[in-house]
């Protein structure tokens, strides 16, 4: 947990979020700002600055929420439609919140595709 970190105040209870999924290890809330009709993001409570800070400890909970996403996606509705899973790292992937987190994007046939 770090003190000035919105996603640990999140975790904690501090700042409110609509949340969809949690457990022990793994928090899954809607994005404030949706960059889509449904914009959910999956962190891991541990706090973790970002994909390039992720040590060998974490390989199992990086599978795990894999696994949580899917299990997000059939829930809500869009795992046959499809889904678009991005992470940002650093300042040139232009990661805004410091704290590893997996972005969702479902719900339309989503355009702009960079790779
Ligand atoms: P990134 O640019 O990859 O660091 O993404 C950070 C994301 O966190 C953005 O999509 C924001 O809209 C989202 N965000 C920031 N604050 C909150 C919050 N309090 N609740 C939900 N989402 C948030
Ligand atoms: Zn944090």
């Amino acid at each position: 947990m770090e003190n000035d970190c919105i996603f640990c105040k999140i975790i904690k209870g501090e700042i409110p979020s609509n949340k969809v999924y949690e457990d022990e290890e793994i928090l899954a809330f809607y994005d404030i700002n949706p960059a889509a009709p449904i914009h959910i993001l999956v962190i891991p409570k541990k706090h973790i600055e970002s994909l390039a800070k992720i040590g060998n400890e974490d390989e199992v909970l990086l599978g795990k929420i894999h696994r949580i996403i899917n299990k997000v996606a059939e829930e809500k509705g869009f795992k046959e439609k499809g889904y678009r899973v991005i992470i940002n790292c650093g300042e040139d992937g232009g990661q805004e919140v410091k704290h590893l987190h997996f972005h969702i994007l479902a719900g339309k046939k989503l355009g702009e595709k960079i790779v």
